[in-house]
């Protein structure tokens, strides 16, 4: 048996077909990167356009690549947020269509449950009690968890998430969409020696990354020949540092059997890296998505809806722009 997963709260058009245990048969993104370019960020209204041409196709490839069958569906899985209002509509009122027309259950998923069940795809690695840490582009956050559906927010951001300031150091320095990886690019290739502010790196489990994205602005007003590399690198150094210390911090603290880290900031190679270092000094056993499941993409959904299943947990379809991670 199959999810058909679908996701569409933000810019990408996602479907995919996941089983029970996180193996997925099929999946595609339709990204919509050339769209928003001209406008350095989404735009709500094309956003919303370019889903509702994308996704009934996208349905009908992955259904056809994969040769699955409408009887081996068991439910669809739609995220219903938080996300942006417009797109999220999207997949919602076509996934209360497709149910209708085949029969089947529909669920409505959060988008960041969806995120914390991406370390489980391909292959089963979340152990509890864990602590996860949710670095993508709406959100920083440090949380506990007991269980499955047991969530202790230990620490949030009071500003921009990290993903979201990755995202102005590279519209700063001129690299364009999607900006987290040309950002992590470049600094592999430069020298991190500018000394950036480590924004509350010494107060416990809450983040604020805006004073750094404004003294990373600062500095390329009062050096015009500065390097994109060395720059790159000494922003990324900043926002490891910070990362690597209340994750450390947290670990000690809590002492969880497993350690995951998720969301699209999650897909960095140096994040990963950093992250591996300290779950080894650290002796706890690290849970990171495959690479291709750390951004959004659907078979996350899929994975989490199987969880809503199980525990019969009934969400409608109408769109909620601000769920949080604990929301079902
Ligand atoms: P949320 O999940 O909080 O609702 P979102 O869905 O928009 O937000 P994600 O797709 O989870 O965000 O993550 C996107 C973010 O990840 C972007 O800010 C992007 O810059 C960042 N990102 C993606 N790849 C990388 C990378 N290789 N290095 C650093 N950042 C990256
Ligand atoms: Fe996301």
């Amino acid at each position: 048996d199959f999810v058909l997963g679908i996701e569409t709260s933000c810019d990408d058009t996602a479907i995919a077909l996941v089983d029970r245990d996180g193996n997925v048969a099929g999946a595609k993104t339709v990204a919509q990167f050339d769209i928003h370019a001209e406008f350095g960020g989404v735009y709500p209204e094309l956003a919303s356009r370019a889903h509702l041409e994308a996704i009934l196709p996208t349905v009908d490839s992955v259904l056809g690549a994969t040769g699955v069958l409408l009887a081996d569906i068991k439910a669809i899985g739609v995220t219903r947020g938080p996300g942006l209002i417009g797109s999220l509509l999207v997949g919602l009122s076509t996934v209360q269509a497709l149910s209708f027309a085949w029969g089947k259950p529909a669920i409505g998923i959060n988008h960041l449950r969806g995120h914390l069940r991406s370390v489980d795809l391909e292959e089963k690695r979340l152990t509890y009690p864990a602590l996860v840490l949710l670095v993508s582009g709406g959100h920083t956050l440090l949380a506990y968890s007991k269980d499955k559906w047991s969530f202790e927010l230990l620490g949030t951001t009071r500003d921009d998430s990290v993903g979201e300031s990755y995202d102005k150091v590279a519209r700063m320095l001129g690299l364009g969409m999607p900006g987290g990886p040309a950002v992590d690019i470049c600094a592999k290739q430069g020298n991190p020696a500018i000394r950036f502010p480590k924004p509350m790196i010494k107060e416990g489990y809450e983040f604020s990354f805006s004073g750094l994205k404004s003294s990373v602005a600062r500095h390329l007003e009062n050096n015009p020949d500065f390097d994109v590399n060395d720059v790159s690198a000494s922003f990324v150094a900043s926002c490891l540092a910070v990362l690597s210390t209340k994750v450390t911090r947290a670990i000690k603290e809590y002492k969880p059997a497993s350690f995951a880290v998720v969301g699209g900031v999650a897909a960095s190679p140096q994040v990963r890296q950093a992250m591996q270092d300290i779950a080894t000094k650290e002796g706890v056993c690290l849970c990171l998505p495959p690479l291709k499941w750390a951004t959004d993409n659907a078979a996350m959904i899929a994975l989490a809806t199987w969880d809503y299943l199980d525990q019969d947990i009934q969400t409608g379809l109408e769109p909620k722009p601000n769920l949080r991670l604990g929301d079902a």
